[in-house]
């Protein structure tokens, strides 16, 4: 490992690659360090059943600008996420299909949805994004959670189930553990709620043919040996403008520092100084989500041919019965068609009910519940491939740390500032598209920018 750098990084997932090679580009020494013996952090594409499939992040949208331009440059196809046909919903049990994003529902039902998207759309539009502890009532509704902001907005128990499905997807997290001011943040931060859930125009529109994951592993072949992977970071001292990096390979220092880590992971390195309380506070507080991604495949896409989009959710009012292993299901076929591939999302507090069932119970009731969604064809699987990133030591849950009631107003402030030589970057500082692909990169730039301005 190179002993010194203008500019150290820790952390090689999209924020930190990024970051990297600006800083490369710009003439800069810098050298990045990461804890995994792989790079890409929360995006990982694995060969699944002889095709590629990403384990974390995939999606992408229109407005994802630098993901696009990334998929651009490096010659990477993307094509619309399949979403044609009838889409499934299940209410505490009940079926229904319905063809577009809003599902068919009793008239009372369907005004106060509408109501609700008003309401969210009309909160989320005062969050100022680079200042959201700032945004008129911040203290009220910081002290709130999104299952208190439900009751605010006056839901009916069908809607409420509706709402905080989409909360468990997006977040991987229950509505109680979310700040209701954190959450109008999110919202403004990706353009509302319903680009956040939808497929067309929406966070789900697109997908890469090769592979997110292949964005990072292609930043990583241009940085050469400017990366060092398997190289955890355990302690930073810094004094005046001399910061000494302590890894499991031995000790670099360096002018400055970017750390593109989720809030965890750099909370847990030891820091001499310490962080202010604060800015540890913050760190700490963030409350990463439990998602695991389950791969269904299928020798043919059957749901297709019998007029299913794949999409399926699965919606449970507040103390139904229990829940089922997959909230969101989705069709994730490759674009040759070859590998037919249903999705499904375990998460939030079913995730966690299900995360603890042993393996051969919970695949039972993941079939059973295909089943009973898209037919007796869903009951005879190729082969169900789990991955859930609570057990990944450097991730330690995804899809992205979300702050808790009571953590914005006291220490949010504190998210994108330096401490010293100390630059934050991660997909949870970005304001545009934060807890996404698209965020990381944009935090990550904003940090490069952040270095280059003082070197
Ligand atoms: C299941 C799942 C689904 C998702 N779906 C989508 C999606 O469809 N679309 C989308 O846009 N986003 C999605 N996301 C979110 C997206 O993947 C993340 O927002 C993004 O990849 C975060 O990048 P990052 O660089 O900020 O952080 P990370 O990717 O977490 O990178 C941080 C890096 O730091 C390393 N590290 C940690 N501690 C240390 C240390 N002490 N020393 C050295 N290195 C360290 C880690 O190993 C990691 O490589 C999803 C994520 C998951 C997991």
């Amino acid at each position: 490992m190179t002993d010194c750098a203008d500019v150290v990084v820790v952390g090689a997932g999209l924020a930190g690659l990024i970051a990297a090679r600006m800083l490369r580009d710009k003439g800069v020494d810098v050298i990045a360090l990461e804890a995994r013996d792989r790079v890409g952090g929360r995006t990982r594409v694995e060969t699944l059943q002889g095709a590629p499939f990403d384990l974390g992040g995939q999606w992408i949208s229109s407005r994802h600008h630098r993901m696009r331009d990334l998929c651009e440059e490096f010659g990477l196809q993307t094509f619309p996420t399949f979403h044609t046909g009838k889409k499934v919903l299940d209410l505490d049990g009940q079926l229904s299909t319905h063809r577009h994003t809003i599902p068919s529902l009793p008239l009372w039902s369907l005004w106060t949805l509408t109501r609700t998207l008003a309401k969210s759309e009309r909160l989320r539009r005062k969050v100022p994004l680079d200042a959201p502890w700032e945004t008129p009532d911040a203290a009220r509704l910081d002290r709130m959670s999104v299952a208190d902001l439900s009751r605010d907005f006056g839901m009916n128990r069908t809607v409420q189930a509706l709402f905080d499905v989409a909360v468990r997807t997006v977040f991987g997290a229950e509505p109680s553990e979310i700040s209701a001011l954190y959450f109008a943040f999110y919202l403004n931060a990706s353009g509302g709620l319903r680009r956040l859930i939808e497929i067309k125009d929406g966070a789900q529109e697109r997908r890469i043919a090769s592979g997110a994951g292949e964005i990072g592993k292609r930043l990583a072949a241009e940085l050469g040996s400017s990366l060092v992977t398997g190289t955890p970071v355990r302690r930073i001292a810094h004094r005046d403008s001399n910061i000494l990096v302590e890894t499991s390979q031995g000790t670099m220092s360096a002018r400055l520092a970017i750390l593109a880590l989720p809030p965890k992971q750099a909370a847990a390195i030891e820091y001499d100084p310490r962080l202010s309380p604060g800015k540890q506070s913050l760190l700490d507080g963030f409350r990463m989500g439990t998602t695991a991604k389950v791969f269904v495949f299928y020798r043919d896409v059957f749901w297709r041919d019998a007029g299913f989009a794949g999409e399926a959710t699965c919606a449970i009012t507040p103390g139904s019965s229990a829940p089922q292993p997959l909230t969101w299901v989705v069709d994730n076929t490759t674009l040759d068609g070859k590998v037919p591939c249903l999705l499904g999302f375990r998460v939030g507090a079913p995730g966690r009910h299900w995360r603890a069932r042993p393996e051969a119970e919970r695949h039972a009731a993941i079939t059973a519940q295909l089943v009973r969604y898209f037919g007796p064809k869903a009951g005879s699987p190729v082969a169900i491939v789990e991955h859930d990133w609570a057990d990944e030591e450097w991730a330690a849950g995804c899809p992205v740390a979300g702050m808790p009631p009571g953590l914005m107003t006291t220490h949010g402030h504190l998210l994108r500032d330096a401490v010293g030589p100390l630059h934050f970057a991660g997909t949870e500082t970005a304001e545009d598209f934060c807890g996404y692909m698209e965020g990381a990169l944009e935090s990550g730039e904003r940090a490069a920018s952040e270095v280059l301005a003082i070197l």
